[in-house]
């Protein structure tokens, strides 16, 4: 896809469902420095929804963000062709660029969301590599026989 095509968007429901994965996964976040939740919920081409909540911690840098639990858990999966990724939070945020890095790894036509807790309004979609045009990338070295 070129960066200067229309983004397909996603089906009216199936983009809901993902709005209210992403916002019953803020639920959960672990948050009581900040008190802001955020929650995510990653769509994959076979259909699975991962969701994620921010997960913060005493030292400040080992905080991890919702995109990326939810990406782990799809990782874990080897559920890794991605199509769309919902982030809410209490203000509309934007994906942050660790997070867009490590998503990128894994899909650069990630069509990505983001919303709010409290209701079903969106902005996007965005391809994270439109998010992360300067993505740093490496030659992937062929699988071992192992994996
Ligand atoms: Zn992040």
């Amino acid at each position: 896809m070129n960066l200067h095509d229309e983004i397909p968007t996603l089906d009216a429901s199936k983009l809901n469902g993902l709005v209210a994965a992403a916002q019953n996964a803020a639920l959960s976040a672990y948050n009581p420095y900040s008190k802001f939740a955020v929650g995510c919920a990653l769509l994959t081409k076979k259909g699975n929804i991962y969701c994620g909540c921010n997960i913060e911690n005493a030292s400040y840098s080992v905080t991890i963000c919702a995109e990326r639990v939810a990406a782990s858990q799809a990782i874990l999966h080897r559920d890794l062709e991605w199509d769309s990724m919902v982030v809410v939070s209490p203000e509309r945020v934007s994906v942050c660029g660790i997070c867009r890095q490590f998503l990128h790894e894994f899909a650069p036509q990630l069509r990505v969301w983001s919303g709010y807790l409290d209701n079903f309004q969106l902005v996007g979609p965005t391809l994270m590599q439109e998010m992360l045009p300067a993505a740093m990338t490496l030659a992937r070295k062929p699988a071992s026989p192992q994996s």
